[in-house]
C-alpha cells in the first residue's frame, strides 16, 4: 500500500479545518520557516479512502475474534467512550483550580473507592498509565516500607517462573535482584522452593495469580504466609482481575499491594501503544507512602488533592490517564455489583468451553478447569508432522481470527495461550473450535500448507526480530 506522501499530487487539497475564530496573529520572522512544510496535498475522497483501507490491514476487536492470551482483548462497551468524549471531561484543563473541577475529583475518589472495595485494598493511586510502570510504583512502595523500618538488607524480590514477563523487569527496574523460584508440576508455586528462598534478605513477592498459564494457585493463603513470616511484602499482579473479581480479593489473599490493568479488566481499549492506566493498590501501612496527588474527600462533602505525607514521589505528570480512568468507572458502574462477578464467571466459562472444544485435538500443557486463560502445547504436532504453534498461529489469520499468545509462558514447549474473554458468544467459540479443528487437520494431511500460511493478508512472515528491533517508521521524501 501506497503511503499518503506517496499519494500526494501538487495543488490538490482538501479543507477540514474551520475558518479561525481569533484574530490573526503575525509571529516575528525569526520564528517563521523559510520553506513551506512537505505535506501530502490529497482530496478529501482520496484521504477518506487512504484511512479506511490502512484500517482494513489490521486485525481489531470490532473486525472478529481476539483471543490474545494475557491480553484480554475485549469488547469495550461504547457508553464508556460516549462519557469520556463529553466537553465536561475533555475540556479540563490539568492544572485548572481544584474547586473548579470538582466532578473530574469526584470520579477519581468513586473510582478508587470502587477498586478497594474489588480488590479488598485501603487506597489506591491512579496515577500509573500502565501495567509495567504500577508493578514499578509497587515496588517502589514495598522498598519505601523496609527503608521507612531502617531495614536495608532487603534486597531480594522472589518471582515464579509462570510470572508475567513484566514482573522480574519491574523488579530489576526498582533495583532488586530477582530470585526465580521454578513452578510445580501442576503450574502451582512450589512451596518448599519458596520455602527454601525465603529469609530476611527477602524484599517481596510478586505473584501473578491466576498465573500466566491460567491457573489458580490452590495454596495463596500459604503462600502470603510464608513471604510475611520472612518479613517481605506481597505484590499481585492484578492485571487479568477479570477471573476472579467480584469473587475474591488479593487483599484477603493476604496481599499488600496491587496493581490492576484498567486497560485489560475494566474494559478500555488497548493496543497500539495507547493510553493505558495501571492504578496501584495497597493496605493502609503503606498509604502514606503513595505516589503523587491523590483525592480526599473534606467533611463538607468537596474533594480535594493531598499529598501523602512519605510519598515515593510522582511516578507520572498530574494525576494519570484521567479519561481511562474515567471509562472504568463508567464500566464498572454500568456492570454493577452483580455484573462485575457475572463478568469474572463467564470470562472462566468462556475459557473452559472453549479448552473443552479444544482438547479433541490439541493437547493442554495443564489438566482441569482453568480460569480466564489456557495454554496448549504443541509438541507432539511438532513432532509429528513438523507444524509449528507459529505456523498454527499464522493458518488462523486466514480464518479471521487474531491468533493466540505464541511462545509464552516460556515454561510451555511450542504454547498457544488463549483468552477468549467474557465478551464472545457461545456461537463465536465454537466457530473459533471449528477453525483450529480444520487446521489441526491441515496439519495432518498437508504440513507444507500450513508453513506458507498466511495466504490472505496484507503481511504474510515478516522477520519479526528485525521488525522489533529496527523498525522503518519515518518517511524520508525524495528530493
Ligand atoms: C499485560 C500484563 C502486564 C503488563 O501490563 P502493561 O500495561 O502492558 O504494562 C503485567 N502483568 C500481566 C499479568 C499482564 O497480563
Amino acid at each position: 500500500m501506497k503511503l499518503i506522501f506517496e499519494k500526494s499530487v501538487k495543488g490538490r487539497g482538501l479543507s477540514l479545518l474551520k475558518e479561525p475564530d481569533v484574530p490573526e496573529y503575525a509571529l516575528s520572522e525569526g520564528l517563521l520557516r523559510k520553506e513551506p512544510l512537505d505535506l501530502p496535498e490529497v482530496s478529501e475522497t482520496d484521504i477518506s479512502r487512504h484511512y479506511t483501507s490502512l484500517a482494513k490491514q489490521a486485525h481489531g476487536i470490532n473486525d472478529g475474534f481476539y483471543p490474545l492470551g494475557s491480553c484480554t482483548m475485549k469488547y469495550n462497551p461504547k457508553i464508556d467512550e460516549q462519557v469520556a468524549s463529553e466537553r465536561a471531561f475533555t475540556a479540563l484543563h490539568p492544572l485548572q483550580p481544584e474547586e473548579s473541577a470538582q466532578g473530574a475529583l469526584e470520579v477519581m475518589y468513586e473510582c478508587s473507592k470502587s477498586l478497594c472495595e474489588i480488590t479488598g485494598m485501603d487506597d489506591f493511586t491512579l496515577q500509573p498509565a500502565a501495567g509495567a510502570h504500577g508493578e514499578f510504583t509497587g515496588l517502589l512502595l514495598i522498598r519505601a516500607y523496609h527503608e521507612s523500618r531502617g531495614d536495608l538488607k532487603r534486597t531480594k524480590i522472589i518471582v515464579p517462573d509462570s510470572a508475567h514477563g513484566t514482573n522480574p523487569a519491574s523488579a530489576a527496574m526498582a533495583g532488586y535482584t530477582v530470585v526465580n523460584i521454578p513452578s510445580a508440576p501442576d503450574g502451582c508455586v512450589d512451596l518448599e522452593k519458596l520455602r527454601a528462598v525465603c529469609s530476611d534478605d527477602t524484599a517481596g513477592l510478586m505473584l501473578t495469580n491466576p498465573n500466566t498459564v491460567g491457573i489458580f494457585d490452590k495454596n495463596i493463603l500459604e503462600i502470603t504466609e510464608i513471604v510475611h513470616s520472612a518479613g517481605g511484602l506481597c505484590y499481585y499482579d492484578g492485571a487479568n482481575l477479570n477471573a476472579v473479581m467480584g469473587i475474591v480479593r488479593p487483599g484477603d489473599m493476604g496481599f499488600d499491594v496491587v496493581h490492576l490493568n484498567l486497560h485489560k479488566t475494566f474494559s478500555t481499549p488497548h493496543g497500539g501503544g495507547g493510553p493505558g492506566s495501571g492504578p496501584v493498590g495497597c493496605k493502609s501501612f503503606l498509604s502514606s507512602f503513595l505516589p503523587g496527588k491523590t483525592v480526599v474527600r473534606n467533611d463538607d462533602g468537596s474533594f480535594a488533592f493531598s499529598v501523602p505525607s512519605d510519598s515515593i514521589g510522582s511516578v507520572r505528570s498530574f494525576y494519570g490517564n484521567f479519561l481511562v480512568v474515567l471509562k472504568a468507572y463508567c464500566y464498572i458502574l454500568s456492570l454493577g455489583a452483580s455484573g462485575i462477578p457475572d463478568t469474572a464467571k463467564n470470562a472462566v466459562l468462556n475459557a473452559n468451553y472453549l479448552k473443552h472444544l479444544l482438547e479433541k485435538n490439541y493437547d493442554m500443557a495443564y489438566g482441569g478447569i482453568c480460569m480466564h486463560e489456557f495454554v496448549m502445547t504443541l509438541e507432539k504436532i511438532k513432532h509429528e508432522s513438523g507444524v509449528s504453534a507459529l505456523d498454527i498461529a499464522k493458518a488462523l489469520l486466514d480464518k479471521g481470527m487474531h491468533p493466540p499468545t505464541m511462545y509464552f509462558p516460556l515454561i510451555v514447549h511450542e504454547a498457544l495461550m488463549i483468552e477468549p474473554t467474557e465478551t464472545e458468544s457461545k456461537e463465536t467459540l465454537e466457530q473459533a473450535a471449528e477453525a483450529f479443528t480444520q487446521i489441526y487437520e491441515m496439519a495432518v494431511k498437508d504440513p507444507e500448507y500450513l508453513r506458507g500460511a498466511p495466504y490472505n493478508t496484507p503481511i504474510k512472515r515478516p522477520d519479526e526480530a528485525e521488525a522489533a528491533r529496527n523498525p522503518v517508521l519515518r518517511y524520508i521524501p525524495e528530493k
